[in-house]
């Protein structure tokens, strides 16, 4: 399966056509769907009439952009407008959004085709896709593995090629982590970049929709597409844009580049270490100035997530009620229906955030928790702001392990919580940041590299992003062997 740029080349040559584009997608979902699980919903019939009509306004001469007649994969939390939208919860078993969300209105601006919804974590919580209520997501490079969460199934398709490329959704990692573990490019905008209107809310002060592809380039082609201001979200950017491809090919020399101290050490897999540490040293030897940065508050940003998410959470969650839409249980009184329908629809992590949260919130613990928390958010924007001032990008690995066993962190909430210690810090901070491969370690997992920049720092950190992939040289194929063998 092409990318998406190598995929809009041949399209354009009429090598291949939308449709032919869209089967072949098909067919890879088809051949692994049963032993990966990456897809909840796949509206076929829907799919085919985009892809043909992608091609005749091709034949028309009517071109929308590098996403014209690309099949893309979306994660279900984002509403598209009569298919099935469930957030893989079953408080959502077949709700189907009376709207699109503006990415996927974007999306078919832009001609681009979709191919179906993908699993998740419920809600978007977890860090390996095994939370969702439908049954988990499992790692194409050896699906014994589990594929990362929350946005596991878009990394899973775009692995496998079920997907060009997919659209998922960041609040602590959700982009980056899973296609760390995939061995594909996920990324993470400036907070208030892409839309959020029709993403269903988990922690709205940290939530970004962000794309999911095979290389670099793909990844910038697919953010331009689907972000710029929108009215219809309040917290949306509305100056100006960076400019993603502008650095793509500019290489690397004269760029400073931080190695963030607090990320290794204890907890980190001696490959994932060697890995990250042998880019750092081509990247020196293609002419950046490497720059060991400490910033201490990443120690406590862990902590500070696992309040300002689950208090976030318990609040946007109230919505689910059993009355407005999904899933409604038996009871005799309002509040009885209300309390039947959310205690039979939400899973076992979700209950926990909410619970967490709403203890957070309650009065006389806000100061104690809620407040220390976004203080330490505050001491973790300043400590990046301190360590921009002496270079361009920070990096460190994206993971601390490569795909772990699928069951092992389920019974160990906070074993799975740290998961996310590498990515959380720019989500607490609002800033952008991407993960792509650097290569495999001895059983042949991808290790993924983390690359964050400055808010709106989004073109030098693809500039750099593009120079760690030509290094790397990554090949996404033997992956998709391993799942056919
Ligand atoms: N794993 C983190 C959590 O469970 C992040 C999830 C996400 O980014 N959506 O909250």
């Amino acid at each position: 399966m092409p990318g998406v740029a190598e995929a809009g080349r041949r399209l354009r040559d009429g090598d291949t056509t939308a449709v032919r584009l869209l089967e072949g997608a098909l067919e890879r979902a088809a051949r692994y769907e049963a032993q990966v699980h990456a897809f909840l919903t796949i509206d076929r019939e829907w799919a085919l009439e985009t892809a043909g009509r992608a091609d005749a306004d091709l034949a028309d001469g009517i071109d929308r952009g590098p996403l014209h007649g690309i099949p893309i994969a979306l994660k279900d939390n984002m509403c598209t407008r009569g298919i099935e939208t469930t957030a893989a919860s079953q408080i959502l078993a077949g709700y189907r959004p009376p709207y699109d969300a503006t990415v996927v209105a974007r999306l078919g601006e832009g001609g681009a085709v979709v191919v179906g919804k993908t699993n998740l974590d419920e809600f978007a919580m977890g860090s390996s896709t095994e939370n969702s209520a439908y049954g988990p997501t499992y790692n194409p490079w050896d699906t014994t593995r589990v594929a990362g969460g929350s946005s596991g199934g878009s990394a899973a398709a775009v692995a496998i090629g079920s997907a060009v490329a997919a659209l998922g959704s960041d609040t602590g990692g959700s982009i980056r982590q899973p296609a760390s573990l995939c061995g594909v490019v996920g990324m993470k905008p400036t907070y208030g970049t892409v839309s959020r209107y029709g993403l269903i809310a988990f922690a709205s002060s940290l939530d970004q929709i962000g794309p999911l592809t095979r290389t670099v380039e793909d990844s910038a082609l697919t953010l331009e597409a689907i972000w710029g201001h929108d009215p219809l979200d309040g917290t949306s950017f509305s100056g100006r844009y960076p400019d993603p491809k502008s650095g793509l090919s500019r290489g690397v020399a004269g760029l400073r580049v931080g190695v963030v101290k607090e990320l290794a050490g204890d907890g980190y897999e001696p490959a994932v270490e060697t890995a990250i540490g042998e880019m750092v040293s081509r990247l020196e030897s293609a002419g950046v100035e490497i720059v060991e940065v400490s910033l201490p508050s990443f120690e406590i940003a862990l902590s500070a997530y696992y309040l300002i998410a689950p208090a976030e959470c318990s609040a946007n969650l109230a919505r689910f009620d059993g009355i407005r839409y999904g899933h409604r249980g038996q009871g005799a009184t309002t509040e009885a229906l209300m309390a039947r329908s959310r205690a039979e629809g939400f899973g076992p992590e979700v209950t926990r955030r909410i619970l967490l949260g709403t203890y957070a919130l309650s009065a006389g613990y806000y100061d104690a928790f809620y407040g220390q928390a976004q203080r330490v958010r505050a001491a973790i924007q300043e400590d990046f702001a301190r360590a921009y001032q002496q270079v361009d990008v920070l990096v460190s690995p994206t993971s601390p392990t490569v795909a772990f066993e699928a069951g092992a962190r389920t019974a160990d909430p906070l074993a799975m919580y740290l998961s996310d210690i590498c990515t959380i810090p720019s989500n607490l901070a609002g800033h952008p940041a991407m993960s792509l491969p650097v290569g495999l370690d001895d059983q042949g997992l991808p290790v993924g590299f983390q690359v964050m920049a400055p808010p709106l720092g989004e073109e030098v950190m693809y500039q750099v992003a593009a120079e760690v992939e030509r290094l790397a040289g990554f090949d996404l194929s033997p992956g998709l062997q391993e799942v056919a063998s």
